[in-house]
C-alpha cells in the first residue's frame, strides 16, 4: 500500500482538468447515515434490514414492505446535512475540474450540497424518489410517504394499483444499463479519478477505477479502511473523509494537515 503525501494528490488535482470522483457510503457518515456494512452498520445492526433491501422477499411479502415503509420514514437521511467532505466536491465542481460525480449513494447530499444534478450519476438510484413495480411512474417519496403518515402501511400506485418502491436498486435488481454505460465513459475520460469512503468492491462500478488507470488517470483513494484497489492506486489516503477532501479538493490554502 502506498500513502503519498496529502500536497502530492492536491498537485495533481490542481494540475487536472477533469477530476472523476466516485463516492460511497463513507463520505455521508460525518453527516449522520450510517454505512450498510460497516461495524455501526444498518445490517450489522439489525438483519431483517437485509430482507427489505432484497427485491424477491419485498415483491412477495407485505409484511416487509410495510416495515420497509416505517424504516424510510424513520431515516436519518431526511435530515442529514452535507459535511464538509461534500462541500469540497462543490468547490471542485466551482473550479471547473469535476467533469462528473459517480455516487453508489441514494441520499442525494452531493445535489443538496449544491453540486449540479447533471454532474451526478446515481448508480443505485435514490430514496429521494418512489418507483411504481408496474409501470414505472416516478415521483418525490416524500409524497408516498405523507400517504403512508396518514395510514396506509402499504401504498399502491394510484395508476396501476402497482407496488410502490424506493427508486433505488434493491439487492437482486438489475442495475440501469445506461447509468453504468455513462459512468464508465465518464471514468475513460478522466485525468484524476477519485474514490472516497467505498471499499470498492461491488461490481460494475469498482470497475471505473480500473478503467480510468487503463486510461492513464491518477488514482487517488480516500478511505478509513483499506479497499481492493489500494495497490494499484498512486495514492492512498486513510482518516477522516471530511478532514482530506477540503485539503485535497478545495481551491484554499488549507493543505495545512
Ligand atoms: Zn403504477
Amino acid at each position: 500500500m502506498k500513502s503519498e503525501p496529502v500536497h502530492t494528490a492536491r498537485s495533481w488535482v490542481d494540475a487536472a482538468r477533469r477530476v472523476v470522483v466516485l463516492t460511497g457510503a463513507g463520505i455521508s457518515t460525518d453527516s449522520g447515515i450510517p454505512d450498510f456494512r460497516g461495524p455501526q452498520g444498518l445490517w450489522t445492526k439489525n438483519p431483517l434490514a437485509e430482507k427489505m433491501s432484497n427485491i424477491h422477499y419485498y415483491l412477495a411479502d407485505p409484511e416487509v414492505r410495510k416495515l420497509s415503509w416505517q424504516n424510510r420514514m424513520a431515516s436519518p437521511a431526511w435530515s442529514a446535512q452535507p459535511n464538509a467532505g461534500h462541500l469540497a466536491i462543490v468547490e471542485l465542481e466551482k473550479r471547473n475540474k469535476l467533469h462528473a460525480l459517480i455516487t453508489q449513494n441514494i441520499d442525494e447530499l452531493h445535489q443538496q450540497a449544491g453540486n449540479s444534478p447533471d454532474k451526478v450519476i446515481e448508480v443505485h438510484g435514490s430514496m429521494r424518489r418512489f418507483m411504481c413495480w408496474g409501470c414505472g411512474m416516478r415521483g418525490p417519496m416524500q409524497r408516498v410517504l405523507e400517504r403512508v403518515r396518514a395510514g396506509e402501511e402499504d401504498p399502491a400506485c394510484r395508476d396501476c394499483g402497482g407496488i410502490l418502491k424506493s427508486d433505488t436498486i434493491s439487492f437482486g435488481q438489475q442495475l440501469v444499463p445506461d447509468v453504468i454505460d455513462r459512468a464508465m465513459t465518464v471514468a475513460a475520460e478522466a485525468d484524476v479519478f477519485v474514490a472516497i469512503g467505498s471499499t470498492l468492491q461491488v461490481y460494475p462500478v469498482a470497475g471505473a477505477v480500473e478503467i480510468a488507470r487503463d486510461a492513464g488517470a491518477k488514482v487517488i483513494i480516500v478511505n478509513a479502511q483499506p479497499t481492493a484497489f489500494d495497490d494499484v492506486a498512486d495514492a492512498v489516503l486513510p482518516g477522516s473523509i471530511s478532514a482530506i477532501l477540503p485539503a485535497i479538493l478545495g481551491s484554499g490554502a488549507r493543505s495545512t494537515m
